[in-house]
């Protein structure tokens, strides 16, 4: 791989796609030459890396030619049609959709976890489901020390994780609601100001949402786990930024407040801010913008045998996203 790579974006123009950008920029990651793609709504769009301004072109099969890293972030049917057109132009892609994640011949990695799945890919490695990715950040330290059995938890997500559209619902709705006028709805099937919605993606006959399965499925294949098990409700909350997990984690070995803290504080990725006396614990509004998750309220939990509870968030558009796509990248380039 290129040293100094040329890179493309595609969906360059979204809520994950300008995180990329700033993070190639803040990471001083050794852009040769930085590609932005997005749909033709697009085109002749501006956006800079540091100093240099860089104009929007509309996404073709022909747009691979000379790209050495292609970091996707357009959805999953724009990945299914295009990634397989950047691999054949000799392209590694990182890709952010679902579409990939459970291919057996796409590597699915969360860098402080399984980083050395980069090597195996043949063209095309998945970022995993923001949710997932920032719980196991957590609970992944935690499986070394202790070996999870099964967790339960709820997630608290924001609406920032559904696109730029949703976080302008959002904005919408509260100055609709402050200004006493009807609240118009375009993303979510209900209000989401002022409201929390026991619904993220779609419904599987289980009555599980696929956002919520995700947590079981990606976290097998990320943790190297076959029997981890997960009972996960996913609920999306009006907050701009910043996803949070309640985690209830069952161990096989036995497990105590004093031990886990002692794992998490040497955790990569990861900030132990747990001193509920002093009202001090994880909180999507401070954990917004930060690279690392944070993880607190630990405590045993009284329902489970080797039990532990606790809380985990973090900012959904860097760890479950582009920080992660960055970080990949970077693995490609060591
Ligand atoms: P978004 O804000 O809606 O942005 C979508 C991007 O895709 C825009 O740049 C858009 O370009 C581009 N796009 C749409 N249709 C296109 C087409 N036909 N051809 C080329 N480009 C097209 O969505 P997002 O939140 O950034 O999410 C993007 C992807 O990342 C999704 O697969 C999502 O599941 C995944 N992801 C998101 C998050 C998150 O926290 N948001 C976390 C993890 C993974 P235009 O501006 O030209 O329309």
């Amino acid at each position: 791989m290129n040293r100094n790579p040329h890179v493309a974006i595609v969906g360059a123009t979204g809520a994950v796609g300008i995180e990329m950008i700033k993070t190639l920029e803040k990471r001083n990651f050794p852009v040769g030459k930085l590609t932005l793609l997005a749909s033709a709504r697009s085109v002749g769009k501006k956006l800079k890396l540091k100093e240099q301004e860089i104009t929007v072109q509309e996404l073709t099969k022909d747009s691979f030619k000379g790209i050495d890293i292609a970091l996707f972030s357009a959805g999953g049917s724009i990945s299914k049609e295009f990634a397989p057109a950047a691999v054949k132009a000799g392209c590694v892609v990182v890709d952010n959709s679902s579409y990939f994640r459970m291919d057996d011949t796409v590597p699915l990695v969360v860098p402080e976890i399984n980083g050395a799945d980069v090597k195996k890919h043949k063209g095309i490695i998945a970022n995993p489901n923001c949710t997932t990715a920032i719980t196991l950040m957590a609970l992944y330290p935690l499986h070394q020390a202790f070996n999870v059995k099964r967790i339960f938890a709820s997630s608290y997500q924001a609406v920032s994780g559904t696109g730029a559209k949703a976080i302008e619902e959002l904005e919408r709705q509260v100055g609709q609601i402050v200004a006493g006028k009807t609240v118009t709805k375009e993303v979510y099937p209900h209000q989401i100001a002022f409201n929390v919605l026991p619904h993220v993606d779609s419904f599987l006959p289980t009555g599980y949402t696929k956002e919520e399965m995700k947590m079981e499925n990606e976290g097998r294949k990320i943790m190297h786990h076959a029997s981890f098990r997960a009972s996960v409700t996913c609920v999306r909350v009006p907050v701009y930024r910043a996803h949070s997990i309640a985690v209830s984690a069952e161990f096989e070995k036995p497990v105590s407040v004093e031990s886990a803290r002692l794992v998490l504080s040497k955790a990569p990725g990861l900030d132990l801010v747990d001193a509920p006396e002093k009202a001090e614990y994880p909180l999507p509004l401070y954990v917004a913008e930060k690279y690392n998750c944070q993880v607190g309220r630990l405590r045993m939990d009284c329902a489970l045998d080797n039990g532990l509870c606790f809380w985990v968030a973090g900012d959904q558009l860097l760890k479950g996203a582009a920080l992660n796509a960055v970080q990949i990248a970077e693995e490609l380039i060591k």
